[in-house]
């Protein structure tokens, strides 16, 4: 698929190009074109015999944390080595071309930062910081040997990635600030999430009942795609440039 062979709706162009306020959800999907494999994508090598929604919660930390350590210290390493895609530098152009923009984000990787997206929520954490598993406190440098899991310097209980786990509260701040945008905001784009995971799911509901418009960005029907004003189908490396670019058409008119 192509930018050319996108169609993006007339109306859909006109919405965008008159909203203050636009706010964006994102998901896994946005990252899987920088080679960064969504959960629900089967895992390679080593970790394809973990379920990686097992692995991501406080009890398989609690059972077998340096196999949760590792797995993470190797999601670090992927992350590490991927390069933002064309779906993250639209969003952060798009941020540029708005008057006021709020990036909401369920993604660990920090990809949208490297893109040079700037108001980021990030509901889920990120899996580039470490903290310390009993305080919460962000440490900045661990070391460890490679055979066991780093301590915490100050209080010598272990250390875990600063992401939220299946089970675990999302950051009370993150997640009022991502609700205010839903309900404020008059146009949201939601792009790359299967919109399963409560209450990053609710955010397009909020949205839609104070009357924004509701636009969803993914390769595969979702539970939310009912509830769109409008699904534009295909990967979000090629939707999002395209709808970028939608804007640079004269008056209300997009189809391209
Ligand atoms: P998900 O795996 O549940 O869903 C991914 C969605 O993206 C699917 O609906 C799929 O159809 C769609 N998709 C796949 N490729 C796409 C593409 N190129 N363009 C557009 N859409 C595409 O992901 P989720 O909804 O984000 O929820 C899973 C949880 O896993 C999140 O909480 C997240 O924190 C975590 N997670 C994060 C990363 C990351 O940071 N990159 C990776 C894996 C999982």
């Amino acid at each position: 698929m192509t930018q050319s062979s996108i169609s993006i709706p007339r109306e859909l162009v006109a919405a965008l190009k008159a909203a203050r306020y636009v706010a964006v959800l994102t998901g896994a999907g946005v990252s899987a074109e920088s080679g960064i494999a969504t959960f629900r994508d089967a895992q390679t090598g080593l970790w394809a015999r973990f379920d990686p929604r097992e692995l991501a919660t406080p009890s398989a930390f609690t059972r077998n944390p340096k196999l949760v350590w590792d797995w993470y210290a190797w999601r670090r390493e992927l992350v590490a080595v991927a390069q933002p895609n064309a779906g993250h530098r639209a969003l952060a152009a798009l941020e540029r071309r708005v008057p006021r923009f709020l990036l909401i984000t369920q993604n660990v990787d920090g990809l949208h930062q490297r893109a040079e997206s700037r108001n980021i929520v990030e509901l889920h954490g990120n899996i580039g910081r470490v903290k310390c598993s009993r305080e919460g406190t962000v440490v900045e440098r661990w070391e460890g040997s490679g055979d066991a899991v780093p301590r915490c310097s100050a209080c010598g209980a272990l250390l875990r990635p600063d992401v939220v786990w299946f089970e675990e509260m999302l950051p009370a701040d993150a997640l009022e600030q991502a609700e205010a945008a839903a309900r404020e905001c008059d146009l949201l784009l939601i792009a790359g999430t299967s919109a399963e995971v409560y209450p990053a799911a609710a955010l397009p509901m909020y949205a839609r009942r104070s009357g924004a418009t509701v636009v969803e960005i993914n390769t595969a029907a979702t539970a939310l795609s009912e509830l769109a004003d409008y699904v534009l189908r295909g990967p979000s490396g090629v939707v999002l440039p395209a709808l970028l670019a939608s804007l640079a058409t004269p008056g209300g008119s997009g189809a391209m």
